[in-house]
């Protein structure tokens, strides 16, 4: 069994940056951050009948089943890169499927989850997701102007694109989504390893909240080192 695993769970509604965060605390502790969102998309893309399913709840902005998503969960913490943990994103949403997770965890001898929860009030998280683009081809986010074209990634120079789901109506429905279900979730996890995040902060002094929970100082090399930042200087 490792001895230092980790396993950290992000909660909080659409746009709080809990993507954005969870790749820059992936490269800082070296276990992988694994959204359950991005696994759906990629499963959307093969154009089965369950990737076309897959496509409609997602763009509907519903949840896909507890199920479904457990499976695909479990299948994915068995791999060999998850054995010294790995940061959820998205993932658990219902108590069903934290309940899951409790007894994967304690098959897999990992250790009982820290809980992250972004708070962002709701005009901030529209804004946020209105701007969110990503690349294609590296999955890097940024925060641009939802006005400008033709935007391209710093890292590998693929035109970025806007997710599918960041439809006006698929955000208002994943919103109130997450509003109905975040308390009986939260009274799940609240006595346990919970903390509360300031998700409106910039990208560095959210960084430096998670660590300090984490008992972590953030590395020299990461301080602005955010495309956001980037993009912000570049006058996007
Ligand atoms: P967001 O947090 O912006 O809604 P995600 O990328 O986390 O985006 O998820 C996109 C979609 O994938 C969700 O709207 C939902 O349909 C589906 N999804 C992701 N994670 C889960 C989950 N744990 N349980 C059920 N559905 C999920």
């Amino acid at each position: 069994m490792p001895t230092l695993s980790q396993v950290i769970i992000f909660f909080g509604p659409p746009g709080a940056g809990k993507g954005t965060q969870a790749a820059a605390l992936s490269a800082t502790l070296g276990i992988p951050a694994i959204s359950t969102g991005e696994m759906l998309r990629q499963a959307a893309r093969s154009r089965s009948e369950l990737g076309k399913m897959l496509e409609r709840v997602m763009a509907s902005g519903q949840l896909v089943s507890d199920d479904l998503i457990n499976q695909a969960v479990d299948e994915r913490l068995r791999r060999q890169d998850c054995q010294a943990g790995c940061i959820l994103d998205g993932y658990p949403r219902t108590v069903a499927q934290a309940r899951f997770l409790e007894s994967l965890l304690q098959q897999l001898k990992l250790p009982e989850p820290v809980v992250f929860n972004f708070e962002l009030e709701i005009e901030n998280l529209i804004h946020r997701i209105m701007r969110r683009r990503h690349c294609p081809k590296c999955g890097r986010i940024y925060s641009v102007n939802p006005n400008a074209q033709f935007i391209r990634c710093q890292k590998d120079g693929a035109l970025l694109v806007q997710r599918t789901d960041d439809s006006p109506a698929s955000i208002r429905q994943r919103l109130e989504l997450h509003k109905n279900t975040c308390a009986e979730l939260l009274d799940f996890y609240r006595a346990r390893n919970y903390h509360e995040i300031v998700a409106s902060r910039t990208p560095n002094r959210v960084s430096e909240q998670l660590l300090a929970h984490l008992g972590m100082r953030m590395p020299s090399a990461r301080v602005a080192s955010y495309p956001q930042a980037a993009m912000a200087h570049a006058g996007m």
